[in-house]
């Protein structure tokens, strides 16, 4: 299978480009066709742990890569996570189920994807012929970049430098952070929102300047952030698995429907769906569920993408975005493939700060997307009545695609079973989750842990409980203008 860019002619094996991370021309690498799952092919995989399941969709597009190898990979990258289900599917009511991504080593869904990027980039590398260090560099709403970092430490011929908004990420997100472990790591917190911190790194991908000075040191860039294809194939998986575990619990039949709700930011885990259902899986309907930045609400709702708006910070920072990068890939299929169109939607962006679509463009993505956003009263409302109807403990980010899965459930009356995703362990945001379950304002975050888990009698994630004994590393602040000298710092190691 090859891999084409979103705004050009670029093509590339599927090693090279996850190796590369990201286009030349500046685009996103999407697959030269959809794979197909037959309903045949999806029965065989009823059988599979996990990581056979994953290696299995991997490989459909991947098939530069050793299937073997792949599976190998898979069940090492998902041995990491705790309890014997990398992605358990919970039952909630008859028709609603949460589908928990958050068991992984930095308890977010990133984990996912990022426990495997590091085969699937040392292998493409190898592929590709690229002989050169591999410098990772990773702009984060909270979450990548302490998956990143956990993932690819101490990794060989690879270093990481995450960038994070200083003032745009949760204390435990910071914290998880500033403590890494690794000689090949580094972390700088930088006086600005995540937009900026992804406009930055994706300048410096395609900068030719930047490419010549770090080429002079034996360095080549690349991603591990969802613009990279390594990022969004693992997440692909999950939705097969989900379904595949409706089936065999007898929830549903083969072949039957299913809705997923999705929170999302950079629209890495909601276009993995779609991928998903592109190549064949039975899914009806997505709920793009936003927080108080509902500038995908708008889209969806009216085919105007305006960034000209207010940015704010809320108790879900890894959807504060107002650029969802991999939007450009559902824009890609959504005007036909026609590069030119998302190539001036993009300038129109970037220049103007809106774009519009068509209309049948926009009737098409309605047709697919459900949207809606939850504010920030709304997601502390959700946590409290989930919690007290269910005994479910949700984070403020599950809380939103919860609010939005409910809220379309009742508008359109669709009974299709409806999958939510969980993308972060309710431990994670211990603060928020507690004053929503109890009205407890407490300030130290492994206090808060400590209710939480008085409260909820959930138990706490062995990785986040250790933190607390860890030693800060990192206390790196920088102008958003001052990145580049960061990255040649850290590169020549001073
Ligand atoms: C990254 C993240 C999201 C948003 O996912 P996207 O793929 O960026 O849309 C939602 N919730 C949590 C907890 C995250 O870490």
């Amino acid at each position: 299978m090859r891999f084409i860019s979103t705004r050009g002619n670029e093509s590339v094996t599927g090693a090279q480009a996850i190796a590369q991370g990201i286009a030349k021309d500046g685009g996103l690498f999407v697959p030269e066709t959809f794979p197909k799952v037959t309903s045949e092919e999806l029965s065989a995989m009823l059988p599979m742990s996990y990581a056979e399941r994953a290696a299995t969709v991997l490989y459909k597009f991947l098939d530069d890569y050793d299937f073997e190898e792949l599976k190998t990979a898979c069940e090492q990258a998902y041995s990491q996570f705790e309890g014997d289900d990398p992605a358990p599917l919970v039952k909630i009511d008859s028709s609603l189920y949460m589908l928990e991504l958050f068991h992984g080593p930095t308890c977010a869904f990133k984990d996912m994807a990022l426990t495997l990027l590091p085969y699937l980039l040392r292998k493409g590398c190898d592929l590709s012929g690229i002989e050169e260090e591999v410098l990772i560099l990773v702009a984060t709403s909270g979450d990548t970049g302490k998956a990143a970092l956990e993932g690819f430490k101490d990794a060989k011929g690879v270093k990481v430098m995450v960038f994070y908004p200083n003032d745009g990420v949760s204390k435990m997100q910071k914290l998880q952070m500033a403590t890494q472990e690794g000689d090949n790591v580094n972390v700088v917190a930088v006086r600005s929102n995540f937009d900026d911190c992804q406009s930055a790194v994706k300048q410096f991908f395609t900068s030719d300047d930047v490419k010549e000075e770090l080429k002079k040191r034996n360095v080549i860039l690349s991603s591990a952030n969802s613009i990279n294809f390594g990022r969004l194939a693992p997440q692909i998986a999950y939705y097969f698995s989900a379904y595949l575990d409706l089936v065999s619990s007898d929830q549903i039949a083969m072949g039957d429907e299913v809705n997923f709700a999705v929170p999302t930011g950079n629209f890495g885990n909601i276009l993995a769906a779609y991928y998903a259902k592109r190549m064949g899986l039975p899914v009806k309907k997505l709920v793009c569920a936003s927080n108080k930045n509902n500038i995908l609400t708008d889209f969806i709702k009216t085919g105007v993408y305006d960034k000209r708006r207010e940015f704010y910070k809320t108790m879900s920072p890894s959807m504060d975005i107002l650029i969802s990068s991999n939007l450009e890939r559902l824009l890609f299929e959504l005007s036909g493939r026609e590069p030119t169109r998302v190539k001036l939607r993009m300038d129109k962006l970037k220049e103007e700060g809106v774009y519009e679509i068509y209309e049948e463009e926009r009737e098409k993505i309605q047709s697919l997307f459900a949207a809606d956003f939850c504010g920030e009263d709304e997601t502390v409302e959700t946590i409290y009545e989930f919690f007290e109807e269910y005994a479910y403990p949700m984070d403020t980010h599950t809380a939103c695609a919860m609010y939005a899965a409910s809220g379309y459930m009742a508008v359109s009356k669709d009974e299709t079973p409806m999958v939510v995703v969980s993308t972060a362990s309710p431990y994670k945001f211990p603060q928020d989750v507690m004053y929503a379950l109890t009205g407890n304002d407490i300030k130290d975050s492994f206090k808060a842990i400590k209710h939480l888990n008085l409260t909820t009698a959930m138990k706490v994630p062995k990785s986040l409980s250790k933190l607390r004994d860890k030693k800060v590393r990192f206390t790196a602040v920088a102008d958003a203008d001052k990145l580049y000298e960061k990255v040649l710092e850290f590169v020549d190691g001073k």
